[in-house]
Parts: C-alpha cells; sequence; structure tokens
C-alpha cells in the first residue's frame, strides 16, 4: 500500500530537518518538504523517523530460558543451555514470534536468527521459525546453526587427551539438511533468507565450512558464524590449526563481504587486517560478552580499520531480552573505558548508522534497505519524540541512543508493510502471544544442571582456575 509520512524529524549533515516521505510499492520514492500526498497519510508530526535496524545476531529458542542461566562462562553456559533446550516446534514458534516482536519494538525491521534446532525435528524447527517471521511480517535471515563436533570438543584440551563422543548428525547430513532448508525455506523475494550458518570453529570441521561456503556461492547467500566470542576458542583455534581462527577462516575461503561474524572478541593486529581486507563484518553482541564474561570485543579498533560493524541482541539467554535500542546503548558507551582518546569514541549517530546499514551490509543488502534513500526499500521506524522518556527536547538520537527509551516506537515499516502503528503491532495478537508465554511456563528457582558438572573441572584446569571446591553456583 502506498502511503506518505508527513512532517517527520529525519538527521541530516547539520542537525534535523523536517520532511515528508511518500512511500510507493514499498519504496522510498521520495523524501523533501511539503510533498503531494499519496496513498494513505501517516502523521509523522514531533516524531523522528530512521532506517529500521538489524538485529543481526540471535537465537530465538533462547528466550524459553532467559533470566534463567547463573553467571557462568560461554562453555559452561552453554552444556545448561543445550541440557534444557525446548523440544517443540510450537514453542520455537512462540519464541520466534517474541523475539520479532521485540525486535520491532525496539527499532528493528531484520533479524538475524541463528536458530537452534530440536535434534531429530530440524526442519519442522526451521518451519516453525519461518511460519512465525511471515506471520509478523519481519525481514527474516534464518540461518540454521550447524555443528558436526560434540560440545565437548568445544573446550581447548591443554594438551591432555581427551575421547569426544562423536557428534549425532555427520557433516554431509548437515550439508544436505542446509540445502533442504535453503530449497524449501528461502523467498528472499518475500523477505526470508537462509544463510548457512556454522555454530563455529569450536565445533566445525573443515570439511562443514567448506561445504557452507559452496551452497553460499552457490546460491548467493550471505554466511554467518561465531568468532572467537571467548579466550578458550582463541586458544582451541591454536591448537586445532596452529594458526589464528582468522587465518584459518579465510584459508577456507569464508570470509567475504557477505560474511557476518558474531562477537569478534580475541582478535589480534593481524586479524583486524584480514578482516578488513576481506570485508567481512563483526556483529557486535555487548550484552552478552558482558553476561557471559567473555570479554570487551575491541570494536573501536575495526572501525578504525574500516571494519563494518553491526549490532545483534545475541539470544536471549546470554543478554536476557531483544531490546536493541539497549544493545546498540551499551555496546556503544562501553568502548569509552577502552581508549583515553575520546576522539575515537562512537557517537550516537555512529552507533546508529552502525545499528541500521551496518547490518544491511554485513547481509548483503545495502542497497536495499538500511537508510533513508530514495529507491530503497521502506524499511522504516518512526519514534514518538513526545514520549516521556524523550523528553525534554534536547538532540532527539542523543536521547534514543543514551537514554533509555520505553516503548517510544510509534510505527515500524518492513518491505513497506505496516507492522506496528500507534505503538501496537497490527500483524498479530501479542495479548494471546503473552498468555501462550505464561502457560507455556513456570516460576523456576532450584533447576540443577548436571550437563555442567560433567565439564567444569576440565574447564577450570585448562583456563587455570583454581581447583574447584563448591559447585559453580
Ligand atoms: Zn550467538
Amino acid at each position: 500500500m502506498d502511503f506518505t509520512i508527513q512532517s517527520a524529524l529525519v538527521p541530516v549533515e547539520q542537525g534535523y530537518e523536517t520532511v515528508d516521505v511518500q512511500l510507493i510499492d514499498g519504496r522510498i520514492a521520495a523524501i523533501a518538504p511539503s510533498l503531494e500526498i499519496v496513498g494513505a497519510v501517516v502523521d509523522g508530526r514531533n516524531k523522528l523517523l530512521l532506517p529500521g535496524f538489524v538485529n543481526a545476531h540471535t537465537h530465538s529458542p533462547e528466550l524459553w530460558q532467559r533470566g534463567m542461566i547463573p553467571p557462568t562462562p560461554l562453555e559452561l553456559w552453554i552444556a545448561e543451555l543445550y541440557e534444557f533446550e525446548p523440544l517443540d516446534p510450537e514453542q520455537l514458534y512462540l519464541s520466534a514470534l517474541a523475539t520479532a516482536v521485540e525486535t520491532l519494538l525496539s527499532g528493528g525491521t531484520s533479524v538475524v536468527d541463528h536458530l537452534v534446532m530440536i535434534p531429530g525435528r530440524e526442519v519442522e524447527s526451521i518451519a516453525a521459525a519461518v511460519r512465525a517471521y511471515r506471520e509478523v511480517g519481519i525481514r527474516a535471515f534464518i540461518a540454521p546453526l550447524m555443528q558436526d563436533e560434540p560440545l565437548t570438543a568445544s573446550i581447548p584440551s591443554g594438551g591432555v587427551k581427551r575421547e569426544h563422543i562423536p557428534y549425532q548428525r555427520s557433516t554431509q547430513e548437515s550439508i544436505e539438511l542446509l540445502h533442504k532448508a535453503i530449497q524449501e525455506f528461502h523467498r528472499p523475494d518475500e523477505g526470508v533468507v537462509i544463510l548457512p550458518a556454522p555454530t563455529g570453529l569450536q565445533l566445525g570441521t573443515d570439511a562443514l565450512f567448506e561445504g557452507f561456503v559452496e551452497l553460499s556461492d552457490r546460491y548467493t547467500l550471505p554466511l554467518h558464524t561465531h568468532l572467537l566470542e571467548t579466550k578458550a576458542q582463541q586458544m582451541l583455534a591454536h591448537e586445532k590449526y596452529g594458526c589464528s581462527a582468522v587465518k584459518h577462516l579465510k584459508e577456507l575461503g569464508f570470509l567475504s563481504s557477505r560474511t557476518s561474524l558474531a562477537h569478534c572478541v580475541w582478535l589480534d593486529e593481524a586479524d583486524i587486517a584480514i578482516l578488513a581486507e576481506t570485508q567481512a563484518t563483526v556483529v557486535h553482541n555487548p550484552l552478552s560478552n558482558l553476561r557471559l564474561g567473555s570479554g570487551i570485543a575491541p570494536i573501536l579498533k575495526y572501525l578504525q580499520a574500516g571494519i563494518n560493524v553491526a549490532f545483534g541482541c545475541d539470544g536471549c539467554a546470554s543478554s536476557d531480552s531483544q531490546d536493541l535500542l539497549e544493545a546498540i546503548k551499551i555496546g556503544s558507551i562501553l568502548h569509552n573505558v577502552t581508549d583515553f582518546d575520546y576522539r575515537h569514541w562512537m557517537t550516537p549517530r555512529k552507533a546508529i548508522e552502525i545499528a541500521a546499514i551496518g547490518g544491511a551490509t554485513g547481509l548483503g543488502m545495502a542497497d536495499e534497505f538500511g537508510s533513508l534513500t530514495v529507491g530503497k526499500q521502506a524499511d522504516l521506524v518512526l519514534y514518538d519524540l513526545k514520549n516521556l522518556s524523550l523528553l525534554p527536547r534536547t538532540d532527539p538520537i542523543g536521547l534514543l541512543v543514551l537514554g533509555r527509551p520505553a516503548q517510544a516506537v510509534d510505527s515500524v515499516w518492513a518491505k513497506g508493510n505496516r507492522l506496528v502503528a500507534n505503538g501496537s503491532v497490527t500483524t498479530i495478537n501479542v495479548d494471546d502471544l503473552r498468555q501462550q508465554l505464561f502457560d507455556r511456563s513456570q516460576w523456576i528457582t532450584n533447576r540443577q544442571s548436571t550437563k555442567i558438572a560433567q565439564v567444569e573441572a576440565h574447564y577450570r584446569s585448562v583456563m587455570n582456575l583454581p581447583e574447584q571446591i563448591k559447585g559453580y553456583s
């Protein structure tokens, strides 16, 4: 449907301007003051119009464990996560709905879901997420999370010989499963893209990465993976390859301008040069990096090296929300403590740019969305500047990034379709979603993981931590 947003505030080089925006056939047709009205009129007065952000890395099924897992590093946290993962595709459908809704209501119009699948019901798992994202109407980049090595292999050996039980699915079966997912669900024109996305070097063989690169080339698909999230992964890469993980990924042909890499906390100068050269994108997930004690990704160094950066919320079990504005706030001010030269610090405008065009670039979609540009698809968000959390009137983008906007999103469009109006999602019944999430869960305070106990002693020894006396909690 065509429409005209009237009298919205948009950022320009020097400050802000009040403009009308014509949207025709799902694309931005014109941006200028006092335009002729086409289609329906949307009142943009006292509202800020920005391009939609990209939630460039998350795992929607983790919603079922948000607020739950005790403070532990990734290698232990993940053992508990998988011990209690949801096993009903209907749960995956609901958590994808909730992920989409929370993303929309914090300024996002696209989501990259590194989707944890139910063992043995993988295709159903992908179908459930696809169904949810289509119903909400958000632009969905679904990256089925695949590994071909068992979880115990993700912890460095520390020189101790360890036997691992082979992973449940072979490399070839994983490649075939991805191929099937592409054929069944990949519909870029309808806003559903399937991404080849190995879990990470810590859980994947070279053959898995190479097979996924081949499918990415064959179907021109973006690639996605976790990269050097923890110190343990950095150690593991050196054990496994005798060189840095980044160098190895480059040799596997995995790095290019359509590759996005979640985390990138433990990279050195040589690694940074490789990312700059290959034009791969770093997805910054500040909340989970803090929650899991992984470290602070050197984002200012990446920006100075000309590396494209995007923001992600990461899954709800390690960030406990899908609030993009929260991730953007923490992900921009966090780095001020890493560099005394304040001229390197990230400004609110830079943070917005990273969240929008940075995300689109990492998916090879910068020509299609991510900025207020005539000809691009209408992935847009209007923020209500009369919302209490954005008052009194100062710098709208400063208020949005540095403040704590609460329910400030007034309207959202993705691919030209209006998904949020007057602060409410128009495409699904959110009250019904809330009720279902409530009914399918219970208050839990005494859950005990047995899996953590199986890996904790080895983890502590490899990481040079004193031998444990009590349990992890
Ligand atoms: Zn992740």
